[in-house]
This record gives structure tokens, sequence and C-alpha cells, in this order.
């Protein structure tokens, strides 16, 4: 009898274990790759501030590598044990400094906000990545897709100029190939800029793909700021 019931428990701790384990591996079918336009993150009542390392290219940057369901929602923080070691990515760090500037104040040397991403988003794709894997992977994706060049083969230069999200989104699709959500914030005088520009990738983290479903948020409206930086 005692036997039968460690036997049961058992199997009962090996299946919730097994479904646990499942979710924690499923909980989301793709990524958003965020990438980000300085200008408009420092165009804004709060401004921003250069990280140590001096003022970043005036270029797309990394925000973040974000996995998400096709129902729209999306896992964080999924191993609040886990803690960024940056002894780990040293060989990523010129890379890192060059594509995801940090840009919050005071100025730093950007490691909190790599840390930031990887507890927040990168853990809940452990299955995939590991934090070494997680911001190389970003840097790859964010390699193979010249948004600013896509945008001025088009006429969309960052002169502080006003552009339809038209003009934009086609031009993006022209020069990468893919569809992209365009996201937007506002100026000191309250006019809508381009921020941010996401595209898809795989839920293997490899490959870049057309966005199955859209972040719901505020539009940009039609009239966009593209600033200089
Ligand atoms: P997340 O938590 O991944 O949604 O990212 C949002 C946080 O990242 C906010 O606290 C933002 O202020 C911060 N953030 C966004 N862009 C940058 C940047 N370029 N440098 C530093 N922090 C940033």
């Amino acid at each position: 009898m005692v036997v039968r019931s460690s036997r049961l428990s058992l199997a009962l701790l090996v299946v919730l274990g097994t479904a646990a384990g499942l979710c924690a591996a499923q909980d989301y079918d793709f990524f958003y790759l965020v990438l980000q336009w300085p200008g408009s993150y420092c165009d804004t009542k709060q401004s921003c501030c250069y990280p140590k390392s001096g003022k970043p290219a005036a270029d797309f940057g990394i925000h973040g590598l974000w996995p998400n369901s096709n129902d729209g929602t999306y896992p964080l923080n999924c191993d609040p044990g886990t803690e960024f070691d940056p002894s780990r990515v040293s060989d990523l760090l010129s890379s890192l400094r060059a594509h995801w500037p940090v840009l919050a104040c005071p100025s730093n040397d950007g490691v909190r906000y790599w840390g930031h991403e990887w507890e927040k988003h990168g853990t809940c794709a452990a299955d995939v990545f590991d934090e070494h894997n997680y911001l190389q992977a970003a840097l790859r994706l964010r390699g193979q897709l010249d948004v600013l060049g896509a945008l001025t083969a088009a006429g969309v230069n960052p002169d502080g100029g006003y552009y339809t999200l038209g003009q934009i989104k086609d031009a993006v699709r022209q020069g990468t190939g893919f569809e992209p959500y365009v996201e937007c914030n506002r100026d000191e005088s309250g006019n809508s800029q381009l921020l941010h520009v996401y595209f898809c990738v795989d839920a293997a983290g490899s490959s870049i793909m057309e966005c199955p479903v859209v972040p719901s948020g505020r539009g940009c409206g039609n009239r966009i700021e593209f600033p200089a930086f």
C-alpha cells in the first residue's frame, strides 16, 4: 500500500514536471525583433544620455528580441532566479555597444539594459537561448535588416521631415523583404515620430518571417517625423 502510493506520487510528479517543462518551452510562437531609432528615443521631453562609450552611430539599434504568442499574449520574467552575468558575453561587448546602444540616463555602459532584456524577455525562451545566444541572435538578425538603408533608398531620410505610414512601411518592405510594424513616440512638441520598427522571427530564433500578428497599440497617425540623430 505504502509502495503503491509512493509510486503514484512519483508518477504524478513526473506528469506535473513534464507539463511544467512543456509550458516553459512552448509559451510563445515567434519573436518580435524590435529595432529603435535613437533620434526618436532622444527627441522627447525626457531626452536621453549617450552611453559611456560615446554617441552611438546614427542607425537603427536593437531594443529587444521578445517572445510572443499568436494570440497576442507574451511571457515575461520567466526565471526570476536568473541573474545576467556580463562575463559570459564579453566577446559580444563591442557589437552590443555598436548595435544595441543604451540611451537611458544617467549615462552608463549598457550592461544593465542588456541584462534587463535578457531577464525580462530572453529567460522566456530558455528552450532555444542562453544569455549569450540570446544577445548574439539579436545581433545576427539585426545584421540582416538594413532598415536605414531601406528608408533612405526610398527618400525617407532622418532629417526632421515628415512621412506617411505608407511611405515608411513600403520603403522597409521593399528594402528588407518584410512588412514591418511601426511604433511611434512623441517629440517635445507632441509630434508623432518613428521610434520602433518590429520584425518577426521564427520560434527557433533563427529566421526572419512575416509577422503572424502585430502588437495592439496606439497608432502613429499618418504624419510621422523622422528626426535626425
Ligand atoms: P522592455 O522592458 O523590454 O519593454 O523595455 C522598455 C524599457 O527599456 C523602458 O524602461 C525603456 O525606458 C527602456 N529603453 C528603451 N530603449 C532604451 C535604450 N535605447 N536605452 C536604454 N533603455 C531603453
